[in-house]
C-alpha cells in the first residue's frame, strides 16, 4: 500500500533526525534505519515490505492484544471527537469506567492515578510513600528498597531504584533514600548451595537483613518486579513471596509491586502478584494496559494508603499534590477499556497459559537439542531462556553470540528480545513474550528460527 518513494524520503528523514531509543547510531550511517509501516496480528511489516513474526509484542513487552485492532481505534476516536481531554482534577467517562473495571479485577485496592508511562507511575508511588513518611512518620520512614536486577523506569529518580548497573552507570549522582537488596535467581543459587523452597525462604530473609541493617522504622516501602523482566526473566522461587509477605507486614512495610510489564494479562492472571497470593499497598502498570493503542500507566493504591492523604483538607500540604498532565487524556481509558473487553471476549488469559505452557515445552525440548541452553523459565507468555557455555560451571554464554542469535531470527523474520547490556557479565537471556492470541503455529515458527539460529551461532 505505501509509495516506495515516499518510505525512502522517510527512511532518509528518520537517519537525518529522528534519535532512536536505546540504539547506537554509528551503524545506521552504513545501514537503513528499520521503519515499521505496518501491524496486524502477530505480524508487522517493514520498510521493505518484509515480513516479520513479532515474539515480543512491540520490542517491549507490549502490544498484548495483538496489531491491527479496529476496535480500540474506534474507542479511541469515538471518545476523542466527544472529549480528548481535560485535566484529572476533573474526571471523565471512560477513565471512571475503566478504574471500576480495573479495580474489579484487584480485590484489596480501590483507588487508580493515571499517568502515562511506566516510570511515571512508579514515581508517583515513590512520592506517595515519601508524603505518607513526611504527613505519618515524621519525614522518617521515607527508604525504599528495591532490588538487583530490577529495573523501574528510566527517569534519575526510578533509576535510583534501578537494580541493573549498565542502564545506571554514568547517570548520577541519583535520588537519596533508595537501598538495594539482593535477587531471587534460583538458577543460580548454586553459588549459595541452596535451592527451591530453602532458596526461596534464604533469599526473601536477604531482604529482612537489609532492612534490620538499615533500621525498620527507615524504610517506608519495599519495590519488587512480580516476575523480573528485562533483568533477565526471573521467576521468584518457592516460598519467596509468602516469606516477602510476612516481612513487610512484620516491619510495617509498604508493598510495591511494579507490573508494569507483568499487568493486564501477560503471565495468565491479570496480574503477575496474583499467581503467589500476595497482598500490595501499590501496583503500578503500563505497557500492556492499552497495548499501545495509546498511551496510559495507572498507579494503583489501597484504600489505606488512600485514606493517609485525604483527612486534614485544610491543610494545603495534605493531598497527593501531583498532577501528569496526560495523565488526563481520555484516549488512554478508552483504550484500555476496550483492550479488556477484547481479552475478555477472546479468553486470553486462559489462551496465554495454554500457550505459555506449550512455548515452555517446545523451548525445553530445544533445550535437549542445544547444551548452549542452561535453563528455561517464564510463565504465560513471558519467558526465558539463559544461555551459558557450560551447564556445569554455568558462565554465562557471550554477550555477543546471544546478540547473534537475535539477528539470525531477524534475519529469518521472527523478532525474538534479549536481556540487553543491562547486567554486568549476564545479558546471556533470549526473551519471549509474544501477544497473547498467539497460536501453536505461531509458537512452532518462533522454535524453528530460535532452532536454526543457535543451531549457527552456536554449532
Ligand atoms: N517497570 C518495568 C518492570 C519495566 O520493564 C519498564 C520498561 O521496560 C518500566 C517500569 C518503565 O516503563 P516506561 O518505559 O513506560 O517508563
Amino acid at each position: 500500500d505505501f509509495n516506495q518513494n515516499d518510505l525512502t524520503a522517510v527512511v532518509e528523514a528518520d537517519r537525518a533526525h529522528v534519535w532512536h531509543h536505546l540504539l547506537p547510531h554509528k551503524p545506521l550511517e552504513s545501514s537503513d534505519p528499520r521503519i515499521i509501516v505496518e501491524g496486524k496480528g502477530m505480524r508487522v511489516w517493514d520498510q521493505k515490505g518484509k515480513e516479520h513474526l513479532d515474539a515480543v509484542s512491540g520490542g517491549v513487552w507490549t502490544v498484548n492484544v495483538g496489531y491491527g485492532r479496529e476496535e480500540i481505534a474506534d474507542a479511541v476516536r469515538d471518545q476523542l471527537v466527544k472529549m480528548n481531554y481535560f485535566a484529572q482534577s476533573a474526571g471523565s467517562i471512560p477513565g471512571s469506567r475503566f478504574a471500576e473495571r480495573l479495580i474489579s479485577k484487584m480485590p484489596g485496592l480501590s483507588r487508580v492515578f493515571y499517568a502515562n508511562s511506566g516510570s511515571e507511575a512508579n514515581e508517583k508511588a515513590f512520592k506517595m510513600v515519601r508524603q505518607i513518611s513526611a504527613r505519618h512518620h515524621g519525614g522518617k520512614k521515607s527508604k525504599i528498597l528495591y532490588r538487583h536486577r530490577d529495573y523501574h523506569g528510566t527517569t534519575i529518580t526510578t533509576l535510583s531504584a534501578g537494580g541493573q548497573e549498565h542502564r545506571n552507570a554514568l547517570y548520577g549522582p541519583f535520588t537519596p533514600g533508595f537501598v538495594s537488596v539482593p535477587h531471587c535467581l534460583e538458577y543460580r543459587a548454586h553459588e549459595q548451595g541452596l535451592e527451591g523452597e530453602d532458596y526461596g525462604i534464604a533469599a526473601a530473609n536477604a531482604i529482612e537483613e537489609v532492612i534490620l541493617r538499615e533500621g525498620p522504622d527507615t524504610i517506608g516501602a519495599l519495590c519488587l518486579e512480580p516476575i523480573t523482566a528485562g533483568g533477565g526473566v526471573i521467576v521468584p522461587p518457592k516460598g519467596y513471596w509468602e516469606r516477602v509477605q510476612e516481612i513487610v507486614e512484620k516491619y510495617d512495610i509498604l508493598l510495591h509491586i511494579d507490573e508494569v510489564v507483568c499487568g493486564v494479562g501477560r503471565t495468565g492472571t491479570w496480574f503477575g502478584y496474583q499467581h503467589y497470593g500476595v497482598k500490595p499497598d501499590f501496583v503500578t502498570m503500563a505497557k500492556g494496559v492499552a497495548s499501545g493503542y495509546a498511551a496510559i500507566s495507572c498507579c494503583v493504591t489501597s484504600e489505606r494508603v488512600f485514606d493517609m492523604f485525604k483527612d486534614a483538607p485544610e491543610d494545603p500540604l495534605h493531598y497527593f499534590r501531583d498532577i501528569s498532565t496526560f495523565g488526563g487524556c481520555a484516549a488512554g481509558p478508552a483504550a484500555a477499556l476496550s483492550n479488556m473487553d477484547i481479552i475478555e471476549r477472546e479468553g486470553l488469559l486462559e489462551n496465554c497459559t495454554a500457550m505459555g505452557e506449550y512455548m515452555l515445552d517446545q523451548l525445553n525440548a530445544l533445550a535437549d537439542r542445544h547444551e548452549v541452553i542452561g535453563q528455561v523459565r517464564g510463565k504465560g507468555l513471558f519467558l526465558g531462556a539463559e544461555l551459558v557455555q557450560d551447564r556445569t560451571t554455568k558462565e554465562p554464554a557471550d554477550e555477543k553470540k546471544v546478540q547473534a542469535v537475535v539477528a539470525d531470527c531477524m534475519q529469518q523474520g521472527t523478532i525474538i528480545g534479549a536481556t540487553n547490556r543491562s547486567i554486568p557479565g549476564y545479558n546471556n537471556t533470549l526473551c519471549f513474550s509474544p501477544a497473547l492470541i498467539a497460536t501453536k503455529g505461531d509458537i512452532d515458527e518462533i522454535i524453528e528460527s530460535v532452532d536454526g539460529a543457535l543451531g549457527r551461532v552456536f554449532g
